[in-house]
């Protein structure tokens, strides 16, 4: 008998549910991705995703050949592809991880309802791309929690399952077509610092991490200079690791270290239940607050200095460069840029979170339109009128002024903390540093977000 696995946000071989399964009920297992048209149409794609996918398709393929396998790659509607290889792999039934978004359970209902006309079994497997799946635990009287430590508190005390081996075959029937494995060589428009990915790439940074990195991780998560985070969010976007087995590791490393990253990594958790509870916070308020947010016709030169980091603030000047030109950005980068915009400059959360997600490898709905949400203050934040103050959170969490020197190079020649007001210089030491007046005063932007929440 045989067996179709579609992979989507799930690209490894080690602790695959979907998989293992398969080769369990099936001595043939057609490994399938499909380059979907779908997720074209629905914008969110990105040239670092695409890179980064490229490497992972790559070191997929690789894996299932050194197993005497083999990915087949399809591209066009999902749906029609998974239907053309199963019947040209006759296959008896699908195997898949279940997604979280409304597009993801679309997919899921239109392929069991496809598959099953033509009398093939679709199983479609909990808690691959979470390590708890959604809607495992829920509050009473409710179908998700809203609060992250009430669901912090249940989650940790629940059994997650545990890790499986990769395995160490996976015949593949001959006659099913594939087209060609992508390059990253053959993305444009790839930011120049992007990570590599890959099985291996992650599961190397993984144990790296869990070896050494981990330790510290309550006292330097936020040091955007040390730049001491796991790094493995593009990995857990893509399924490279596992999430239940990062976790698993975490646990076993042990310490306050391993404590505080694993409470982070359950926030990835959290904002996928609130996404599959509620599918429209992708675009829609999770918590309508009445905002009239500036437009891009009212704002534009102001989102542009914001996109481009030219906002005379350094630290928020600093983080969307290292965005552009990583493909990723330290969270407190993220938390400050997001306040800024949504609050200091009232532009609305969605202009912010399309551009996070045209530039960020790890950039996914549900962490990313929540989070957003959860700093706009529309979404789970339980103090949603909070302004972060990027001078003093610049102070704070960068207080040598690395961070900004790394990324604002027309500043490097100021030293320490002073980077952070380049606006306290003398007129003739400041004219030695082409970088802008601040865009906006800060006081301004404070009192017109109070003004417009009614908060006071
Ligand atoms: P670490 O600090 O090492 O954390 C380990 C893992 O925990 C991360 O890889 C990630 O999977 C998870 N995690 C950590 N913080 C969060 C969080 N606040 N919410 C959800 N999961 C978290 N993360 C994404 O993966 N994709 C996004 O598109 C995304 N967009 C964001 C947008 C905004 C405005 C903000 C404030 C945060 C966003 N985050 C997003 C969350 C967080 O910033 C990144 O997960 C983190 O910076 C990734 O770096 P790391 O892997 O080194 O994290």
């Amino acid at each position: 008998s045989t067996a179709v696995v579609l992979f989507t946000s799930d690209l490894r071989l080690h602790d695959h549910p979907p998989l293992r399964a398969a080769l369990k009920a099936c001595d043939r297992v057609v490994p399938l991705f499909v380059r979907d048209d779908g997720i074209k149409a629905a914008g969110v794609r990105s040239p670092n995703r695409d890179a980064f996918l490229a490497d992972c398709l790559a070191d997929l393929d690789t894996g299932l050949r050194a197993r005497g396998g083999r990915l087949v790659i399809r591209s066009g509607g999902v749906v029609d592809q998974v239907c053309a290889v199963a019947r040209e792999a006759d296959a008896d039934e699908l195997h898949m991880a279940a997604g979280v978004t409304a597009y993801a359970h679309a997919r899921e209902a239109r392929l069991r309802s496809a598959l099953e006309r033509e009398g093939r079994r679709v199983y479609v497997h909990d808690a691959v791309i979470t390590a708890l799946a959604p809607g495992a635990v829920v509050p009473s009287g409710s179908d998700h929690f809203a609060v992250f430590t009430p669901y912090f508190r249940r989650w940790s005390q629940e059994e997650l399952r545990g890790t499986l081996a990769a395995p160490r075959a996976v015949p593949v029937p001959e006659d099913v077509r594939s087209e060609a494995v992508p390059s990253r060589k053959d993305v444009k428009g790839v930011s120049e610092g992007l990570a590599a990915g890959g099985e291996r790439e992650g599961r190397r940074r993984l144990s790296a991490w869990l070896r050494h990195g981990i330790v510290r991780y309550d006292e330097t998560h936020d040091d955007l200079a040390g730049d001491a985070t796991s790094r493995l969010s593009p990995h857990l976007h893509f399924g490279t690791v596992s999430a239940a087995e990062t976790v698993h590791g975490a646990r076993r490393a042990g310490g306050p270290g391993a404590e505080a990253f694993v409470r982070q990594v359950c926030w990835r958790d959290f904002h996928h239940q609130v996404l599959a509870a509620r599918p429209a916070a992708a675009t829609d308020d999770y918590r309508d607050r009445h905002d009239r947010w500036r437009s891009e016709d009212e704002a534009g030169d102001e989102i542009e200095a914001w996109k481009g980091g030219h906002t005379g603030y350094p630290v928020i000047d600093a983080a969307m460069r290292q965005l552009r030109h990583e493909g990723w950005m330290h969270n407190r980068g993220r938390l400050l840029t997001a306040s800024f915009l949504t609050k200091t400059l009232y532009v609305d959360w969605r202009v912010g979170a399309a551009h996070f997600l045209e530039f960020l490898v790890d950039g996914d709905v549900a962490n990313n339109q929540l989070n957003w949400q959860w700093v706009a203050g529309t979404g789970t934040d339980t103090r949603p009128n909070r302004v972060l103050n990027p001078v003093r959170q610049g102070r704070r969490h960068d207080p040598d002024g690395a961070y900004v020197r790394r990324w604002v190079p027309e500043l490097a020649g100021l030293e320490g903390a002073a980077v952070h007001e380049p606006w306290k210089l003398q007129d003739r030491e400041r004219a030695r540093f082409d970088y802008p007046e601040p865009l906006v005063d800060l006081d301004h932007g404070l009192a017109r977000f109070k003004e417009a929440r009614g908060a006071g």
